[in-house]
């Protein structure tokens, strides 16, 4: 990554410091700091403390130190404390949600929906109950099993929505009495430090510890032998890396990786109604949400008054500035991700029979902006359709036959989410259910419930993030036998 290609501002406007760790309860500065560029400016605006190998080392000693009383707690007790951080971020919303603007690139209002959606999910998910469950119980006697904390949890996090990543993972952690170890993305890591600041005066020391550095403290977290399970989230290449090197202590592992979400559009729909879901589930954040519309199959009926719509939501949307009044669609987050962007869309120009209906522009200096593109004409066989883009470029790929389309959508590696869009509700959920996805949705594509698991499968993740099976992935399986007080010996 190119963290120190930043460019630098001009001399008299200083770059924003006093930003710092957070370890066993502690400020801890950065002996040295790398740049965060704001992605509107293309400048770097602030500098972040880079945290070495022995802070890392720190960071878990103080989190299985604070573990051994954070376990014994109730699930009440540490629930109001949970309730207390999503409190304290409500609290500090006005002053975090510019930084987050400035950091990510999103419109001012986006990050404050961004740190309320993080705030509630600190309290959904520790409003849960995780009891322990009977599995038997007669004559030979009674087995129970219990849900115990694992130890210390790394998480990972990427820039697209960091508290929002954040939250669920500290929420489900140390609700099941584990603590933990936070590492946000290089290119957004200052709303998850202030995170980290702000839990120094609501949580035991060491209950949470944030650490800020490169791509490296991240693979260090994956192999460090203190750490027992890592929640991370991000790209599939990275997913895969994080695997093989946890494998060495042999941790627990939830993946949250990418996805290439296709959307079926049946013949029954109607475009006007439909047109400004999908636009939204496709550009929200300048397309870089794991479950964003990333194909959209459209029935030959339906293509051209869908493309008409779609382009026209593309040609009104207000893109720039996120701190810019009225501005809906911000820049791509980074450089390196600009430049994908980029390059996918130069190859699309090159394909024959591809026309870009609306957009198309990106920025020549400056901020890392793409105008919101709606590609028609394509199909499979080239890399906006086949790979996760990550940007605001939508392709639209015309079908006739339905069997066609839901076998197209389901030949990706990936698995995240899927939707079907339809006026036969029966009709879209019999098709939903046969999408290769972990979330499949009727007329509405993205969005995630705290109450409803959400994960992918093939190669967009591993394991569940969210509910009670959530939950359950944060915790160790303990069974119990116990015989009936009569019996002697033990049942078999
Ligand atoms: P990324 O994989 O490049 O980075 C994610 C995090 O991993 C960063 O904190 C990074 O520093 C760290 N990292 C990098 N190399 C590492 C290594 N070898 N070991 C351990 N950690 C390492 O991802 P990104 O570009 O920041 O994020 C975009 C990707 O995230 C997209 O593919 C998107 O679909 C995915 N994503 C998935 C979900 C989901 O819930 N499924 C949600 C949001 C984003």
């Amino acid at each position: 990554m190119s963290m120190n290609s930043a460019r630098l501002p001009a001399a008299d406007s200083p770059l924003l410091g006093g930003f710092s760790h957070t370890v066993n309860g502690e400020s801890v500065p950065g002996a040295s700091t790398f740049p965060v560029v704001n992605p509107s400016t293309g400048m770097a605006f602030a500098e972040c403390p880079d945290a070495p190998a022995e802070l890392l080392d720190r960071a878990v000693c103080a989190a299985s130190t604070a573990q051994r009383a954070w376990k014994q707690l109730s699930f009440e007790r540490r629930r109001g404390y949970l309730h207390d951080l999503a409190a304290a971020l409500r609290a500090a919303s006005t002053a975090l949600a510019p930084l987050l603007t400035r950091e990510q690139g999103k419109p001012l209002f986006r990050s404050r929906d961004e740190i309320e959606r993080a705030a509630a999910s600190l309290e959904a998910l520790s409003n849960l109950e995780l009891q322990p469950e009977v599995l038997r119980d007669d004559e030979n006697g009674r087995t129970q099993i219990h849900f115990r904390p694992l130890g210390v949890v790394g998480a990972i996090t990427p820039w697209n929505v960091p508290l929002v990543l954040a939250a669920p993972k500290i929420a489900q952690a140390l609700y099941a009495g584990n603590t933990m170890v936070l590492k946000p993305s290089p290119y957004t890591p200052l709303t998850t430090l202030e995170l980290g600041r702000i839990s120094r005066e609501v949580l035991p020391p060491g209950v949470l510890n944030v650490i800020a550095g490169s791509d490296d403290l991240g693979r260090w977290m994956t192999e460090h032998p203190g750490i027992a399970k890592i929640s991370f989230t991000g790209s599939v290449a990275t997913g895969k890396r994080v695997m093989a090197s946890a494998a060495g202590s042999l941790k627990r592992l939830t993946l949250e990786l990418g996805g290439n979400d296709p959307a079926i559009v049946l013949a029954d729909a109607d475009p006007r109604q439909i047109a400004e879901r999908i636009f939204w589930a496709a550009f929200y954040n300048s397309g870089q949400t794991c479950m964003a519309i990333k194909r959209l199959y459209v029935h030959d009926r339906v293509y051209d008054a869908l493309c008409e719509e779609l382009a026209r939501l593309a040609r009104t949307v207000k893109v720039g500035d996120g701190m810019e009044e009225g501005v809906q669609i911000g820049p791509v987050q980074n450089r390196m991700q600009f430049q994908i962007v980029r390059d996918v869309l130069n190859e699309t120009r090159a394909l024959p029979g591809a026309r870009i209906l609306a957009g198309g522009n990106v920025a020549a200096d400056g901020g890392y902006f793409v105008e919101p593109t709606v590609v028609a004409g394509v199909s499979e066989g080239c890399r906006l359709v086949d790979e996760e883009t990550f940007g605001p470029v939508l392709p639209v790929i015309r079908f006739h036959d339905v069997e066609d389309a839901i076998a197209r959508a389901n030949d990706s590696r990936m698995g995240l989410g899927g939707s079907v869009w339809t006026s036969d509700l029966a009709l879209g959920e019999a098709i939903a259910q046969r999408l290769e996805v972990g979330t499949a949705w009727v007329n509405h594509h993205s969005g995630v419930d705290m109450l409803i698991p959400f994960g992918g499968i093939k190669e967009s993740g591993l394991g569940r993030e969210f509910a009670t099976m959530g939950l359950k992935g944060y915790t160790e399986a303990h069974v119990v036998r116990v015989p009936k007080l009569s019996q002697r010996t033990h049942a078999r």
